[in-house]
């Protein structure tokens, strides 16, 4: 069996392109261009030069003595927080604002909820001196006011979707619609593994190289490429694809994901997508996503945004059918927990929904001499009023 995306765009039952008519031609040139222009060796070459000198890779591999003391294993941290802008995200716009420039595309869209995949997005622009445009719901403008305030630093333009719930479902709605509208100079940055074919397989790619360098890291530590297992936290899943992506096919390493339980996976305000999802299409695409018997997406709930999504990547939906993947959810409390756990047991202060993976401890007992690698996937200082608010610091 393979895990990798075929011809079609499926992993397994799930992927493919669910889109309107009149988008075709735009996702179209993107499926028949992308494979050819990732493998061009001007683009392997400024990409990579990107993620040396700009964003600050290779990002350590760094083992926690203390936390592995507690927890009676080897744990090692994959640090994507010290990437600039503070996550993973920023693999991934980089990739994709070079496909943009290779395509002829001189304008730029993104939709956001939390607003880090638009600082993200607003960020890569700005280096490029490309124009971008980030839809983003009213309410979540109001709630996330810092990053609407660094994306307008970084000069893009903040576009607010004043229909429906006015949160990211209606974001996405209005991003969708401009680049039906301009079809010609606008490239549609979609930030996590998800969207229609061939996004989930870009961007996965994109962040590949989390996994790719974890692999010589580990070479280099430990004497041997493979892990026992590799941990993560799923929104839509783009961190995760890409801390597993090269030991997808090595049975010998287990792959552990973990989702938002928000209050409790039975609460009524939960992100467990896994456990309370049913096959269905959202933002383009086939795969396990929260909705009502008659097909409504539910508003999903986590403390932290940006788990806070009622789907997941078609890769993760498939890595859970077929029992590739073990998926656990963590709440609310027990993710806070944990963030403060690694801060005052490492000195690290985690962004909360990288608090989520860190709470696996909880649910899962590993060997002495296991080897088990977290995607550390944020740093925590754009949650800080949260745990200040959570703890009474
Ligand atoms: C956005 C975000 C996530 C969730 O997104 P994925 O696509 O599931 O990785 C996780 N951690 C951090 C720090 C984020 O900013």
């Amino acid at each position: 069996m393979s895990y990798l995306v075929n011809e079609k765009g499926y992993y397994g039952d799930f992927g493919g392109a669910y889109i309107p008519e009149m988008l075709y031609p735009n996702v179209e040139e993107l499926r028949s261009t992308y494979l050819n222009i990732m493998n061009e060796p001007s683009f392997k070459e400024e990409f990579n030069q990107l993620l040396k000198d700009y964003v600050g890779r290779p990002s350590p591999l760094y083992y926690a003595k203390r936390l592995s003391e507690k927890y009676n294993t080897k744990v090692y941290l994959k640090r994507e927080d010290l990437n600039h802008t503070g996550a993973h995200k920023v693999n991934n716009t980089i990739g994709q604002i070079l496909v943009a420039k290779k395509l002829g595309k001189n304008r730029i869209i993104a939709e956001t909820g939390a607003g880090q995949h638009g600082v993200a997005t607003a960020t890569v622009c700005a280096l490029m001196g490309i124009e971008c445009i980030v839809y983003m719901g009213e309410i979540d403008i109001k709630r996330q006011a810092p990053n609407v305030a660094r994306m307008k630093m970084l000069g893009a333009e903040v576009r607010p979707a004043k229909s429906g719930s006015k949160t990211l479902k209606d974001a996405t709605n209005e991003a969708i619609r401009d680049w039906i509208n301009n079809p010609v100079d606008t490239h549609y940055i979609i930030g996590s593994a998800i969207g229609p074919h061939p996004y989930p397989d870009m961007v996965t790619r994109f962040q590949s190289i989390i996994s790719e360098e974890i692999k010589w890291q580990l070479k280099e530590k430990e004497g041997r490429e493979n892990p026992d297992y590799v941990v993560a936290c799923i929104g839509g899943g783009s961190n995760a694809a890409g801390t597993y992506y090269h030991f997808l096919d090595e049975p010998s390493v287990g792959i552990i994901a973990v989702e938002a339980a928000g209050k409790g996976v039975n609460s009524g305000e939960s992100a467990a997508t896994s456990q309370l999802g049913k096959e269905g299409i959202i933002h383009g695409c086939k795969t396990l996503l929260m909705q009502t018997p008659d097909g409504q997406i539910t508003e999903p709930y986590s403390i932290s945004a940006g788990l806070d999504y009622p789907g997941v990547g078609p890769l993760h939906s498939h890595l859970y059918k077929t029992g590739r993947g073990e998926f656990y959810s963590v709440t609310d409390d027990d993710a806070m927990t944990a963030g403060l756990e690694l801060s005052q047991l490492e000195g690290i202060i985690p962004a909360i929904e990288t608090s989520h993976a860190l709470a696996i401890f909880n649910d899962k007992q590993f060997k002495p001499d296991d080897i088990v690698v977290i995607s550390l996937s944020g740093r925590g200082d754009k949650d800080l009023n949260t745990y200040i608010d959570y703890f009474k610091l």
